[in-house]
C-alpha cells in the first residue's frame, strides 16, 4: 500500500536527519562541558547525514561513520543510491556499511559524486575497488560510480541541484537542491551564483558549528545571513558542535531559525 501512495503523489518527499553533529560528534570524547555531560536526547549528535524519499527510492546524503546505527535507529531497509556533499572523514568514513545493500537491490549502489570525492574514496576504501575475484560475495561493499558535476542532475526520479560552496580557502562542497528544500552543510561562504539557485526556498538546511567564527564553517549569525539573504521560509542549522546546547540555543535563534536534531523529518515538494 505504501508503494502506492508513493508513486501517486511523486512530488512529495520525506527528508530524514540522520545526523546533524559536528566532525567528532556531540558528546566529544571525553569532555566534561555541560552540553557533553547533558542528558537531553538533541544534544546527543551523530555526524552528518540526511535521507531523502524520492520517488525512485531512498537517496542517502553522505556516508559518516556512525551509518550503521543511524540506518538502524530510523530502521531505513535499504538506500537505492548515495550522494556525496565532500571526502572529509566525517562524511565518508561509513561507506562499508552500504556492504548490505546489493543483495537486496540485485545491483551494485550508485553512488553520486564529483571526480575530487570519486577519487578520494577510491583511495580511502582500495580493497573496494580490486580487480580480484571476490573470496565470497559481499566480502566488499559493490559500488558504481555515477559522476556529477555543478550542472542538475536526475537521481531516483528526481531533479536535483548541486549548490558549489567554499569550505575554507582551499577546499569546496557541494550543497544540493531538491524542488522547495537544500542541504548545505559544511561552508563558510556560499557564492552568488549559488545563492541564486537557492532563490525561493522553503526550507534551507544549512551547516553552523557555534557562536564564534571559525575559518572552515560558517557561524550561528553567518549562516542565517545567508539563510536571511535567499529568503529562506525556515532554516534548519545542522553540523552544530558541542558549544550549542539545543534548548537554549533554540530559544535565542530568530524566527523560523532552529537546530535539526538526530531523526528530524521534513516533508518536502519536489516540483517547487
Ligand atoms: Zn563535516
Ligand atoms: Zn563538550
Ligand atoms: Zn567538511
Amino acid at each position: 500500500m505504501c508503494f502506492v501512495a508513493e508513486s501517486s503523489e511523486p512530488h512529495r518527499g520525506l527528508v530524514t536527519f540522520l545526523g546533524t553533529g559536528t566532525s567528532v560528534g556531540v558528546p566529544a570524547i571525553g569532555c566534561g562541558c555541560a552540553v557533553c555531560q547533558s542528558n537531553h536526547p538533541r544534544n546527543q549528535r551523530t555526524r552528518c547525514a540526511i535521507t531523502v524519499r524520492l520517488p525512485g527510492g531512498t537517496l542517502l546524503v553522505d556516508t559518516p561513520p556512525d551509518l550503521r546505527t543511524q540506518l538502524i535507529r530510523e530502521r531505513v531497509r535499504v538506500v537505492h543510491a548515495v550522494l556525496f556533499t565532500h571526502e572529509h572523514a566525517d562524511h565518508i568514513f561509513g561507506l562499508d556499511d552500504l556492504r548490505l545493500f546489493p543483495f537486496r537491490l540485485g545491483h551494485a549502489v550508485p553512488l553520486y559524486c564529483n571526480q575530487t570525492v570519486e577519487k578520494h574514496i577510491r583511495r580511502s576504501f582500495a580493497y573496494a575497488f580490486l580487480d580480484r575475484q571476490e573470496t565470497h560475495p559481499g566480502a566488499t561493499p559493490r559500488l558504481e560510480f555515477r559522476s556529477i558535476d555543478d550542472d542538475p542532475v536526475q537521481i531516483l526520479g528526481a531533479k536535483v541541484v548541486p549548490i558549489p560552496m567554499k569550505h575554507g580557502p582551499h577546499f569546496n562542497v557541494l550543497g544540493f537542491r531538491f524542488g522547495n528544500f537544500a542541504y548545505c552543510t559544511d561552508t563558510n561562504e556560499v557564492p552568488a551564483e549559488s545563492r541564486r539557485r537557492l532563490q525561493g526556498i522553503e526550507t534551507l538546511v544549512i551547516g553552523a558549528l557555534r557562536h564564534e567564527p571559525h575559518p572552515t564553517h560558517f557561524n550561528l549569525e553567518q549562516a542565517i545571513a545567508v539563510a536571511r539573504d535567499v529568503g529562506a521560509k525556515r532554516t534548519l542549522l545542522t553540523h552544530t558542535g558541542h558549544q550549542l546546547d539545543y534548548e537554549a540555543t533554540n530559544q535565542e535563534l530568530p524566527e523560523g531559525v532552529e537546530m535539526a536534531y538526530d531523526g528530524m523529518q521534513v516533508e518536502i515538494d519536489l516540483q517547487h
